[in-house]
């Protein structure tokens, strides 16, 4: 039998303890965790994104602004605004919603962001604080994939663990995070991308397949190994002409074979999506908390 990792119902379970711990926050020390989030420009995905975000503040009673500028706004007052937050006792947690028109440069708005409020870990000094093993905030998506191996009892010790995709979002935290030696990671990791000559090599030897490319469908089952666990990180929409809306979401790794294949599996969607907010509150909780920094 296949497990199904349900990725939407642990972050609900991640997303009650949140609650309850800010609850005890504000009770024992009179601290309310607060996100400050930027969107520029009207790209309607980051909307959708930025919607949730302040939704799930909203229900973990965080504080929160969502401030929304056009996509012709200077840089300069777009790092006014972070260096403003930066220096706000009420923001513990700053994000600027990716991606950004052309003429801001994104590295350095994410090193302008301070990195005790860098809750979405994209600051070298947290990128670095990771590679190296220390407190840090890691990017909500690959350590999202961490609480769904831990919370499902996966063994990852000494396993050999396959991630394909190497952005510094999803890619290379994943990477990082799974053979760090420490509890619940500690995995053998092979990293793959574009100059791999045959990517099915690398994923026929993975007892943890994590998908990152960006490629619908990309991983097929027959070139997974029988009882590989397999993370899906993809969200990709493809047209369905028997779907409702015409359109369905799929994610990296062709679900029907690898799930003959495979002792568990996330879906898509349900599985890793969810986890990134839920993980994103955390680490503001954590921030708020003076947990990390
Ligand atoms: P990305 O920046 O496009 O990176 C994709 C990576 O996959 C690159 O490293 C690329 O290699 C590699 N790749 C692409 N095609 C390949 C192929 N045929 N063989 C081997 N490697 C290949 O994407 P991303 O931001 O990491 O996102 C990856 C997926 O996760 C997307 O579907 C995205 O929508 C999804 N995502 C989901 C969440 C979530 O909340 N669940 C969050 C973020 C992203 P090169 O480096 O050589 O180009």
């Amino acid at each position: 039998m296949t497990q199904i990792l349900d990725g939407k119902a642990i972050a609900q379970d991640v997303r009650n303890e949140i609650a309850e711990k800010t609850r005890e926050l504000k009770a024992g020390r009179g601290i309310q965790p607060g996100l400050a989030v930027l969107l520029i420009g009207d790209n309607a995905a980051s909307h959708v994104y930025v919607r949730s975000k302040a939704k799930a503040c909203e229900e973990l009673g965080f504080y929160s602004i969502v401030l929304e500028k056009p996509a012709t706004v200077s840089e300069k007052e777009v790092l006014e605004q972070i260096q403003a937050w930066n220096a706000d006792p009420r923001i513990h947690g700053i994000l600027v919603q990716l991606p950004l028109p052309a003429h801001i440069d994104e590295q350095c708005v994410l090193l302008t962001v301070h990195p005790a409020k860098d809750v979405d870990g994209f600051h070298p000094e947290n990128v670095g604080r990771l590679v190296a093993g220390l407190p840090c905030y890691a990017p909500c998506t690959p350590a999202g994939v961490m609480e769904i191996l831990k919370r499902s009892h996966i063994e990852t010790k000494g396993k050999h663990a396959v991630v394909v995709g190497r952005s510094n979002i999803v890619g290379k935290p994943m990477a990082n995070l799974l053979y760090q030696k420490a509890p619940n990671a500690n995995a053998i990791v092979t990293i793959c991308h574009t100059a791999a000559p045959d990517i099915a090599y690398y994923t026929r030897q993975a007892d943890i397949l994590v998908a990152a490319v960006g490629v619908p469908e990309a991983i097929h089952g027959d070139n997974l190994k029988d009882g590989v666990v397999v993370i899906d990180v993809g969200i990709n929409r493809i047209d369905d002409p028997a779907a409702p809306k015409g359109t369905r979401l799929v994610g990296d790794v062709h679900f029907e074979s690898a799930s003959e294949k495979a002792s568990a599996i996330t879906p898509v969607p349900g599985g890793v999506g969810p986890m990134t907010i839920a993980m994103l509150m955390l680490n503001t909780y954590r921030s708020a908390a003076g947990e990390v920094y």
